[in-house]
C-alpha cells in the first residue's frame, strides 16, 4: 500500500515551500501557521515571514508588536506571540529536547518537526492523515507523512472521498464509503473570534482609545497577551503608541 501511495505522490504531490527544506525554523513556522489556516492562505504570507525574519535569532530580535502586525490575516493571532516567545528560547538554549516545551507546540507539531526537519522516524498524524489511515487500515512509515497529507487533502477528503481517482482504490477496505457529516465550526461572521479580529487589525493599525473599543474584547486580548492598556490607550505589547485617528 505505502508503495502505491509513494509512486502517486511522485506525481501528484504538491510543490510546497516548506517542503524544500529541513531547516527547524522554517518548518515551525510553517507548521504553525497551518495549524488553523488553510495551506493556500499560508503559503504567500510563510515566504513573507521567512523573507522578513529567515533565521529564529532574527525573529527573536523582533518586537511583539511586529510580530503581531504581521501575522495579521493568518487568525488565531494567539499563534503569532507562541511562535515569538519560541524564538526567543531556542535563540537562548537551542532547541530542546522535548520540543512540546516551546510555547505554541503541542505533540503534533512536535511530531512535525522531528519527521521533516530532524528527519527522525515518527509519523505527525495530522487531522487528514489520521483519516487516512482509518479508512485504509495501512500501517505507513514517516516517509510517506507528505504523501499522506496529501491524499487525505485532496482525494480521501472528508465527506465524500474521491475513491475513483484514489491509487489506494484496489487494495482500500473503505472504497465507496462515506463518513458521516462532521459538526461545523460556527459561524466567523459575528463571532466574539470576529469581533477580536477586528479590534486587534484596529490596534495593530494604530493604538485607540480604550472607550472606543469593546471592553470585553479588549479584556480578552490583554489576557492573551495580545495588546495592553497604557492609560487610557489600548496598543500592541511594548509598542510606544502611535498616533490615532
Ligand atoms: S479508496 Fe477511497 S476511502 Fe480508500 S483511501 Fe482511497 S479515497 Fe480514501
Amino acid at each position: 500500500m505505502e508503495r502505491l501511495l509513494l509512486a502517486w505522490f511522485e506525481e501528484h504531490g504538491r510543490d510546497l515551500p516548506w517542503r524544500r527544506t529541513r531547516d527547524p525554523y522554517a518548518i515551525l513556522v510553517s507548521e504553525v501557521m497551518l495549524q488553523q489556516t488553510q495551506v493556500e492562505r499560508v503559503v504567500p504570507r510563510y515566504l513573507a515571514w521567512l523573507e522578513r525574519w529567515p533565521s529564529v535569532e532574527s525573529l527573536a530580535a523582533a518586537s511583539a508588536a511586529e510580530v503581531i502586525r504581521e501575522w495579521q490575516g493568518l487568525g488565531y493571532n494567539r499563534r503569532a506571540l507562541s511562535l515569538h516567545r519560541s524564538a526567543h528560547r531556542v535563540a537562548a538554549e537551542g532547541w530542546p529536547e522535548d520540543l512540546t516545551q516551546l510555547p505554541g507546540v503541542g505533540p503534533y507539531t512536535a511530531t512535525a518537526i522531528r519527521c521533516f526537519a530532524f528527519d527522525e522516524n515518527v509519523l505527525p498524524v495530522d487531522v487528514n492523515i489520521e483519516r487516512v489511515l482509518r479508512r485504509t487500515g495501512g500501517s505507513f512509515s514517516a516517509a510517506s507523512a507528505q504523501a499522506l497529507m496529501d491524499l487525505g487533502a485532496t482525494i480521501c477528503i472528508a465527506r465524500i472521498p474521491r475513491c475513483d481517482s484514489c491509487p489506494l482504490a484496489e487494495v482500500c477496505p473503505s472504497r465507496g464509503i462515506r463518513d458521516e457529516p462532521a459538526r461545523r465550526q460556527g459561524p466567523f461572521e459575528g463571532s466574539f473570534r470576529q469581533r477580536r479580529a477586528t479590534a486587534l487589525r484596529q490596534i495593530a493599525a494604530a493604538s485607540l482609545p480604550l472607550d472606543e473599543l469593546d471592553g470585553e474584547v479588549v479584556r480578552s486580548l490583554v489576557r492573551d497577551g495580545l495588546v495592553e492598556v497604557a492609560g487610557e490607550l489600548v496598543r500592541l505589547p511594548g509598542e510606544i503608541s502611535r498616533a490615532f485617528g
